[in-house]
Order: C-alpha cells, then structure tokens, then sequence
C-alpha cells in the first residue's frame, strides 16, 4: 500500500540542534540573518571537535601509533564522505584545502606554469574577490588576459556576451555557483558545456551553492570545484577542491613541505601521489573530521528539505520587504537562492546594519567582496540578509519591523 509522504521537517526542533540560536544579542533573542559570510555550528560537528580534542588528537598519516592511525582513518573517512557527497570519482580527487580562497589560488597558481602570454581567461561580473584576484595575480606573471561576462540589472549573466567571448585563445573560465552578493543562480551547466567546446577548463566556486543544493561534479563534468566547510554548517578553516585526476596530475604543487614528497635529496624531489601532493604539512585534521560531519548533519535535514525551507523564506522575506517604501532589492532574477540585498533610498546601508543589530537581527552591510557588482549598480554597498534552513518566517518578521524602525529613525 502506497503510505504518503510525511514532511517531516520541524524548524523548531531543527533550531534545538544548534545552541547559538538560544543566545540574545542586546537584549534580544539572536536573528542571524549573516549565513552567506558563515553559517552557523550543529552540536553533531561541535561534539565532533570536542571528541577529537579530548580522544583521539595526533598527527596523521606518519605515526604507528594508536591514536595517529584513528585520526587518519578518521580524517580519510571524512574525505569519503565528501567524495561521496559530491559524487566524485575517486577519494583522491578530494583536496584538503582551508577554505574557497585557498583552492582557487591553489588552481590559480598551478595555471601560471600553463598558461603563455597572450591566452585568454574568463571571469563573470559576479564574482567575489577571491575568484578575481588570484586570476589578475596569473595574469600578471603570464602576461595572460582577463574577459569579463558582463551582467543585466536583475544580476543575471549575459549568456550570449560568454559565447561571442570564448575563443580558441581561450584556455579557462572560471565563475561562481551561486552570487554571494545578490543570491543568482548562474546557468553553469551551459557554462562548462560551451567552454569544453573549445578545450578550455571550468573552474567553479561554489562556495554559496553547497551550502544549499546537493552538487553533482561528475553531472556537472567540472574541472575544478570549490568550497568552504564554514558555510555549509562545519567549522573555519577547512574548505575542499574537487579536481579532475588529469587536471590534478597536469597542476604543479602549490606549496612544499612535508607530506607532500615521495622522496627528498638536496638534488631532487620527488612528489608523492594524490592527494598528497598539494597537501602539504600538517593540515587542519579536526577540521576535516568535522566537516565530514557536518555532511552527514545536512543529509540528515536533507537537501529537498533545506531548499523548500529556504525557497519559503526567501519568497516571504521579498514580499514582505517590497511592501517598505523606498526599499529596493538588487538581484532579481527569477533564480536565486535565499540572498536578500537592498538598500533604502536615501539611507546608508550601514547606519541600517547598525540599527537593526540594536534589535537582535545579524545582517551583513557593505560591498560583499564584489565591489565590481557595487559600481555596476553605482551603489556603495547594499544591506544583504541570508536565510537558513534554521530561519523562520517569525524571524523574518523581526528583520522587517527592524528594517521599517531604522527607515523612521534614519529618513
Ligand atoms: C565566502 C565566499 C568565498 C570565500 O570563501 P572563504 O571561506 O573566505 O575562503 C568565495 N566565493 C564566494 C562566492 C563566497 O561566498
């Protein structure tokens, strides 16, 4: 007998996984608006932290010893949950990385010894720093060349603009997932598809898309994929890099030191195999461990949960938010995740990140890391609120009567 299907996600019980959430901030209970920046701990990855430090801590894959080996086996596991999360091929696939920055210089770098002058490589206009920077690194010591896919006003990238941009010149492009400023969902799939036309690589930040959808890299025929633990519920400086194996032989390694060597004399070294190679020294292993277990956490919520909890929110947050006069929200576009940003005409977004703070609500203000999307709206900065599968439409609630108090007290 077929039974029906029971939606059995509590956002209440769901938030007595995570203690921050019972704090008060000024006097009132938390609203944390701020998950794009990071997001927030469940007690599953917090007791896996503490049970590290208080059982198992050593160092990995040089000891003998008992505790070395269980934190090995433990640090390799969670590398297998994250092989597996992300469907990739193999275990050795998965670096260690400490975080998105740290992966995309790790690939940036690995491109200096590749690419020749004149090459062309490719970035959106919606890009967070950290995906611009290392590239305008790379250019400058390969005499490479930059090509920018420009936007529309909704925050959209301009599909036939990329295409008249690829060329065999071309040698790389590289994009984010999901805006972190304006919450779009770029169109990757097409992405990578037009780009392998012409042998060019695709890298891909997805550092704001992991946190909500469940990624397919091998769907996906990705070259390189990026993320950090922090903002997919695990701690700070533990992040990933899926590279494909060939890609992952080609690349030279990023940084020397121990681990990363198969042999060493003073004439040569050779390097060990993956993903040792571009795992050098000691690397964050509590981390590790603890984002593995924060893979299990969001299993456990389910992503079909996350996304509907979410989509919710954000349909709510917009249509309560549009209701304020003067109140203009940046990104637009009809897919996007659970990133408010707006601004209220007349007012700096500061002055109203600073407001609301007094109330409890935890938003971000300012340019996001993506002050070039700032000038393509010529705007300073916005105010930008990020929901949660833990948030609630209560919550968005405080965030309006916040919103619309700091319109009075500033306007
Ligand atoms: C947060 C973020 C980064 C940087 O991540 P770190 O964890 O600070 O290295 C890069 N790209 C996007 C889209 C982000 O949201």
């Amino acid at each position: 007998m077929a039974v029906a299907q029971v939606n059995t996600f509590d956002v209440y019980k769901v938030r007595e996984d995570f203690p921050i959430l019972k704090r008060t901030v000024n006097g009132k209970p938390l609203v944390y608006f701020d998950n794009a920046a990071t997001s927030q701990t469940p007690k599953k990855v917090i007791n896996a932290i503490v049970d590290y430090y208080s059982n198992y801590n050593a160092n990995i894959h040089r000891g003998v010893h008992t505790l070395s080996q269980e934190a090995t086996d433990a640090y390799e596991q969670a590398r297998f949950k994250l092989q597996k999360h992300f469907n990739a091929a193999k275990a050795h696939e998965i670096i260690f990385t400490s975080g998105t920055t740290h992966g995309i210089n790790l690939v940036a770098n690995g491109f200096a010894a590749i690419l020749k002058a004149g090459d062309e490589i490719i970035v959106s206009a919606l890009e967070h720093h950290s995906n611009i920077v290392p590239w305008q690194i790379l250019c400058e010591k390969t005499g490479a060349i930059l090509k920018v896919i420009p936007m529309n006003e909704e925050g959209e990238l301009l599909m036939d603009a990329y295409h008249k941009l690829l060329s065999n010149k071309t040698k790389l492009v590289f994009c984010n997932h999901i805006s972190n400023a304006l919450g779009t969902i770029n169109p990757i799939e097409e992405i990578i598809t037009k780009a392998h036309e012409i042998g060019a690589a695709v890298l891909i930040d997805g550092a704001q898309a992991a946190p909500h959808i469940q990624v397919d890299v091998q769907a996906l025929d990705v070259d390189f994929y990026v993320v950090s633990g922090h903002k997919m519920c695990g701690p700070t400086g533990v992040g990933m890099l899926y590279g494909k194996e060939s890609w992952l032989h080609t690349l030279p390694p990023y940084q020397g030191g121990g681990e990363m060597i198969a042999e060493v004399t003073f004439e040569k070294t050779t390097y060990a195999d993956l993903p040792h190679k571009f795992e050098a020294g000691t690397p964050n292993i509590c981390g590790g461990i603890a984002f593995g277990y924060a893979i299990d956490y969001l299993h456990e919520i389910g992503f079909g949960n996350i996304q509907q909890q979410e989509n919710e929110l954000l349909l709510y947050a917009t249509e309560q938010l549009q209701k304020i006069l003067g109140l203009k929200i940046y990104g637009t576009s009809a897919h996007k995740t659970s990133v408010i940003s707006f601004n209220i005409e007349g007012v700096h977004p500061y002055d109203i990140g600073t407001i609301v703070d007094k109330l409890g609500v935890a938003v971000r203000t300012g340019h996001h890391c993506a002050q070039p999307i700032m000038d393509f709206y010529k705007i300073p900065g916005t105010v930008r609120a990020s929901f949660a599968f833990y948030n609630t439409k209560q919550e968005v609630d405080v965030l309006v009567d916040a919103v619309k108090r700091a319109k009075m007290m500033l306007s």
